[in-house]
């Protein structure tokens, strides 16, 4: 928390002090290098208009001094624009690991108040959306609806609810989120519906245990209900549900060249859960680049992202084979999305989006990943994703050039949900997420 207290400028406290709570007004930064997230240079000396939720205009060049009384206008100082970060592999309650044996001693009621927890710390780091892939008794449709109704201010949540899995499958032996079980082609039928019906955004798919009858009838259900669908997938399964019709493979164990090429194919997105994948050398490696970038963090976020590293370690011929894979899609043209799996998504998330950039991926396609590609995966992308005109005021102000270097993202000083700043400095005296659920007393920053 101190790190984000010492970069925060003053224009974040331009921001909240113009736009909080004032719904009519309309908010104009100027002197932006505008990212908008289409792939194309930086645009320097552009201007952003919002109005109400929406971004109404946006131009390059100098720019008209006289604006109507309640406009606010803000100079960004040459300050870099971009739309807000996603996280598409979010699992808002689940901890890996789990040292204090949190998930066996709690009830879901303190799982649902660190899902909420979570989410809004992913806010302030620059997520203004998570898509989550599998969350115990549709806690993330709670937190959806919450954060929509304004009852906290949160990001914009796409929810799963619990994993479809075969019975006794991926999942079921684990703390993590609960799974939904089904073991027939109609089981599997009633479990997306039962889903559609408590109000999903899309459903995960376990689908290395399913019998190609089962995933075709889950991709069936789900897009008549005008639903997406992703699979936690290895070969071969991950091939026969791209030939199926899924939205998208998360994880893709071994991926042949030829499911590439299918992906390309059926436009089938791919979240690579690079920090899932990582050998000991590729975790030491991944600490040098964040010190190389100059950002100093806690001591407490340093201790517990290497302990989440190391939760999930892979064996250097693993990580080296998914580096690969990773490589050969971005190089075929999958669509790449980006999504961390391990909590807290504020620090993880960032790293995941590092993590892009250090297996293969240019800083652009890493931010087109963590962006317009995970819009445009949950078919969302008229309404988030890019800064363009109409879309939704998701955006987020970097001190310094994500593009020159993927660790920049560290320098965010504002985040505009929805229209409004959010508040980056958090209540003195809050425990950060690393002492409550990770690490001992002595090992935490304060
Ligand atoms: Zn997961």
């Amino acid at each position: 928390m101190k790190k984000r207290v010492s970069l925060l400028p003053a224009i974040a406290a331009l921001l909240m002090a113009s736009i909080a709570g004032a719904d009519t007004a309309t908010l104009i930064l100027t002197n932006a290098s505008l990212i908008d997230g289409n792939g194309g240079p930086i645009l320097s000396d552009a201007t952003i208009e919002v109005s109400r939720h929406k971004i109404s205009n946006v131009y390059v060049g100098s720019f008209d001094t006289s604006v109507d009384a309640g406009t606010q206008v803000i100079d960004l100082n040459g300050a870099f624009l971009m739309p807000g970060l996603w996280n598409n592999h979010s699992h808002l309650a689940d901890l890996l690991p789990d040292p204090k044996n949190t998930l066996e001693n709690e009830s879901s009621i303190d799982a649902t108040i660190r899902a909420g927890r979570n989410a809004m710390d992913a806010l302030r780091t620059g997520f203004t959306s998570l898509r989550v892939v599998g969350e115990s008794e549709y806690i993330d449709v709670a937190w959806r609806n919450a954060f929509d109704a304004g009852v906290f201010v949160g990001p914009q949540i796409y929810a799963s609810g619990p994993p479809i899995a075969a019975v006794g499958g991926h999942g079921t032996e684990m703390n993590g989120p609960h799974v939904e079980e089904a073991s027939t082609v109609e089981e599997i039928r009633a479990a997306v519906l039962e889903h559609v019906g408590n109000g999903v955004d899309l459903v995960k798919i376990m689908v290395d245990e399913l019998s190609t009858e089962q995933i075709e009838a889950a991709i069936k259900t789900a897009h008549a209900n005008n639903i997406k669908i992703v699979g936690h997938a290895a070969e071969p399964g991950a091939s026969i549900a791209v030939s199926l019709g899924i939205d998208g493979i998360e994880h893709g164990y071994g991926l042949t060249d030829e499911t590439i090429r299918l992906m390309v194919a059926k436009n089938t997105f791919y979240d690579p859960t690079v920090v899932c994948n990582l050998s000991a050398e590729y975790i030491r490696d991944r600490e040098r680049h964040v010190d190389l970038a100059g950002y100093q963090s806690t001591d407490s976020a340093r201790a517990g992202r290497v302990l989440v590293a190391y939760a999930d370690e892979r064996t250097p011929e693993f990580a080296e084979r998914q580096r690969k894979i990773l490589s050969k899609a971005i190089d075929a043209g999958v669509q790449i999305i980006s999504g961390s799996d391990s909590n807290p998504i504020d620090e993880i998330g960032i790293l995941e989006i590092e993590q892009l950039v250090h297996s293969g991926a240019t800083e652009m396609e890493a931010l087109q990943a963590a962006t317009r590609n995970s819009a445009a995966m949950m078919g969302v992308l008229d309404r988030v994703g890019t800064i363009e005109v109409g879309k939704t005021a998701d955006m987020i102000v970097l001190q310094k050039s994500p593009l020159q270097n993927i660790s920049n993202l560290r320098s965010v000083s504002a985040v505009i949900r929805n229209g409004h700043a959010v508040q980056l400095i958090t209540n003195e005296g809050r425990a950060d997420f690393w002492s409550l659920y990770f690490l001992d007393e002595q090992t935490g920053s304060d």
